[in-house]
């Protein structure tokens, strides 16, 4: 590998740490899904799924490295589709895959009427009248392209089982990002008082999909969050629908791979323009924040991974390699950087590279190396791949 190449590495082992620190902050017995939108990457996915995740899936694509871990695994791997504007082929692969699938709209009940498409585990996505918090993206209670008006539910409910459907359960999810215990346990008890309406509607285990939104720090130094009465707040809040034998279910991708992975980039120049000193790293929004226009990422404070620098005398500003203005992962450096140093960014393990702009300006990926208690157990390199397909 090039020396003045950028790489992820991501330690399976704080994946391990993180699934059974979120555990431990919620009600025995929950079943908990990895949000694979967070990071896809077929190792982490399918450490997750050894951890006894299930998988909360959102495209195709993600349903295919769902379905080749748990082909892999011994034990059964549940698998969640979700996503707005599920294609024929997403909702073929996802009955074909056995998949439990989050309808949104009862146009999915029709889109699998017209497939043939019977017989499936459905799960209602609602979106709830009042959200009462304050989430870093907020997805429901307002206006949304995700779920069913909570007004409307128990229509499409009745729906999916008058085409011969299982009515499974219900899914909510509010939001991203929370670290507010109180911001966390405001919006469950709204998803706990929807999932109670409808447990008497399925037939067999009514599965209470509650959401998640717990936070994690993105691109910046720092521990995952601890949540103290958490655990007991929501032991109270679901004894109704455990008393049921509903199965009350959790999904989280941030909090599960955040602190997972770091990007280590290196300063490839340094150059000075009408006062302002800017140094050039070997990653920009091609390999992290490309949300970041999105206002999804951050600033990103950087750790120097080298010794002996000196405080930086003035700002530097850290920009990446493309050939666009955009392209700035800082404002401010804390320390003084030369070429040929190594800078790391950390807790990037979710919402990094996938997130990324990653084809633009055709930069090659950078190498992705997955460790468990540090040893190498393998590296991808991704690539861009135009397939020619002869005309039908
Ligand atoms: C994005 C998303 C998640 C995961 O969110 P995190 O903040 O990564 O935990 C879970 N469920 C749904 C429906 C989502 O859209």
């Amino acid at each position: 590998m090039n020396t003045d190449a950028s790489k992820y590495v991501y330690e399976l082992a704080v994946v391990s740490d993180a699934i059974a620190a979120l555990r431990d902050q919620l009600p025995g017995g929950s079943m908990l899904l990895y949000s694979m939108k967070a990071n896809p990457h077929p190792r982490i996915v399918e450490h997750a799924a050894r951890e006894q995740t299930g998988l909360e899936v959102s495209s195709e694509g993600e349903l295919a490295i769902a379905v080749a871990t748990r082909r892999r695994r011994e034990h059964d791997v549940e698998i969640v589709c979700t996503g707005p504007g599920k294609s024929t082929a997403y909702l073929e692969a996802a009955a074909s895959a056995r998949a439990i699938i989050s309808i949104e709209t009862a146009t999915e009940i029709q889109r699998m009427r017209e497939l043939g498409i019977r017989g499936q585990n459905i799960l209602v996505r609602i979106n709830a009248s009042s959200a009462g918090q304050r989430a870093g993206l907020q997805m429901t209670g307002t206006p949304s392209q995700f779920g069913i008006d909570e007004e409307q539910a128990e229509t499409v409910v009745r729906e999916v089982i008058d085409a011969g459907h299982n009515f499974r359960g219900v899914h909510l999810y509010m939001g991203s990002n929370i670290v507010s215990e109180d911001d966390l346990v405001g919006q469950f008890k709204i998803s706990t008082r929807i999932a109670e309406k409808f447990a008497d509607f399925a037939s067999g285990e009514f599965l209470a999909d509650l959401g998640g939104g717990f936070g994690h720090p993105f691109a910046v130094a720092g521990e995952r969050p601890r949540w103290p009465g958490l655990r007991s707040r929501l032991e109270a809040m679901t004894e109704t629908l455990r008393a049921r034998s509903a199965k009350v279910t959790f999904e989280s991708g941030r909090y599960i791979a955040g602190g997972c992975g770091q990007l280590n980039a290196v300063v490839l120049d340094v150059k000075r323009s009408k006062g302002q000193k800017f140094v050039v790293l070997s990653s920009g929004v091609n390999h992290l924040g490309g949300l970041s226009g999105l206002r999804r990422l951050p600033q990103a404070h950087i750790d120097i991974a080298t010794d002996g620098l000196a405080e930086v005398p003035e700002p530097e500003r850290i920009v990446g390699p493309l050939c666009t203005p955009v392209d700035i992962l800082n404002k401010q450096s804390p320390t003084e950087l030369s070429v040929g140093d190594t800078v790391t960014i950390p807790n990037v393990g979710a919402y990094g590279l996938s997130a990324s702009l990653a084809n633009f300006l055709g930069h090659p990926y950078p190498a992705e190396e997955v460790r468990l208690d540090g040893r190498l157990i393998t590296t991808t390199y991704s690539q861009v791949v135009h397939k020619e397909v002869a005309p039908a």
